[in-house]
C-alpha cells in the first residue's frame, strides 16, 4: 500500500469533553509532522461542527457516519448530505453494516444515498462485508458482488470499505490471505463494473484494526487504507496507526 488513507468511525461515542481530547490529542501529532497518511475523523453528529472547528487550518478530515437520500423535508431524526456539505463535511460512511442491521438498511437505500451524497459534493465510502455465516458457507463473494451491484450508483466517485462483519468489534482480523483475496475480487467486478475508473477505485479494510495488526495490513499492496472503529477513539493507539502507517508513505 502507498499513501495509506486511515478513516476513524467514532461510531456513537464522543462527548464533547472526549471530543476534544481526542482531536487536540491528534492536533499534537500532526504539528510534529509533515507528511503522513491522509487521516479522515468520523465523529456524531452532533460531535461535526466542533470537530470542524477544532481541525481548521490541520490536515485531518472530516466525515459523517451516514446520512438520508433526500437533501431535507419531513424527515425526522434524519440528517440529509445538504446539510453535511453545508457545514464542511467531505466524506460519509454509507451501508455500514452497524446501520445495515440495526436500521434494516437494503443495498437499495445504500445506493440512493450514495446517489444524494455524491450530489452533494460528498465522497461516499460504501461498507460490504459478509457474516461469520455466510463465511462459513463460503459464501463472501457472492454476498460482496451482491452488495456491490445493488449498493453502487451508475457513475461512482467514493471509496469502497471491505468489513467482514464477524470481524468488526470482536478482535476477529480477518488474516491477510483473506484479506488479499476479497480486494482483488472487489477490484475485479470495479472493473466490469466501471472499466478503467474501477481500477482508481480505493479499497479499505475494515474489521478490528489495531496498532499490533495494521503493519501487516499496510503491507497488502492491493489495499489503498483501513476504516478503524473502536481504536479510532483512543488517540494514543490511533496514533500508532498513524505513526505506522509513515513508512507506507511515498511522495
Ligand atoms: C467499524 O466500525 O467500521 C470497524 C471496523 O470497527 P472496529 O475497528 O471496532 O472493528
Amino acid at each position: 500500500m502507498s499513501n495509506p488513507i486511515i478513516i476513524g468511525n467514532w461510531k456513537m461515542n464522543g462527548l464533547i469533553n472526549e471530543t476534544k481530547h481526542i482531536v487536540s490529542t491528534l492536533l499534537t501529532y500532526t504539528k510534529k509532522h509533515q507528511n503522513f497518511a491522509k487521516t479522515i475523523l468520523c465523529p456524531p453528529f452532533t460531535q461535526l461542527q466542533l470537530v470542524k472547528e477544532m481541525i481548521k487550518n490541520s490536515p485531518l478530515g472530516l466525515g459523517a457516519q451516514d446520512c438520508h437520500y433526500a437533501n431535507k423535508g419531513a424527515h425526522t431524526g434524519d440528517i440529509s448530505p445538504a446539510i453535511l456539505q453545508d457545514i464542511g463535511v467531505n466524506y460519509v460512511i454509507l451501508g455500514h453494516s452497524e446501520r445495515r442491521k440495526d436500521h434494516h438498511e437494503s443495498n437499495q437505500l445504500v445506493l440512493k444515498k450514495t446517489v444524494a451524497a455524491q450530489n452533494n459534493g460528498l465522497l461516499p465510502i460504501v461498507c460490504i462485508g459478509e457474516t461469520q455465516q455466510e463465511r462459513n458457507a463460503n459464501n463472501q463473494e457472492s454476498i460482496v458482488e451482491v452488495q456491490l451491484k445493488g449498493s453502487l450508483p451508475e457513475q461512482f466517485d467514493g471509496l469502497v470499505a471491505y468489513e467482514p462483519i464477524w470481524a468488526i468489534g470482536t478482535g476477529l482480523t480477518a488474516n491477510n490471505e483473506q484479506i488479499t483475496e476479497m480486494i482483488q475480487f472487489i477490484r475485479k467486478k470495479l472493473v466490469a463494473q466501471y472499466g478503467e475508473n474501477g481500477k482508481k477505485i480505493s479499497i479499505l479494510y475494515g474489521g478490528s484494526v489495531k496498532p499490533d495488526n495494521v503493519k501487516d495490513i499496510y503491507a497488502i499492496p492491493e489495499l489503498s487504507g483501513v476504516l478503524v472503529g473502536g481504536v479510532s477513539i483512543i488517540p494514543k493507539d490511533f496514533i500508532k496507526l498513524i505513526d505506522i502507517a509513515q513508512e507506507f508513505i511515498r511522495s
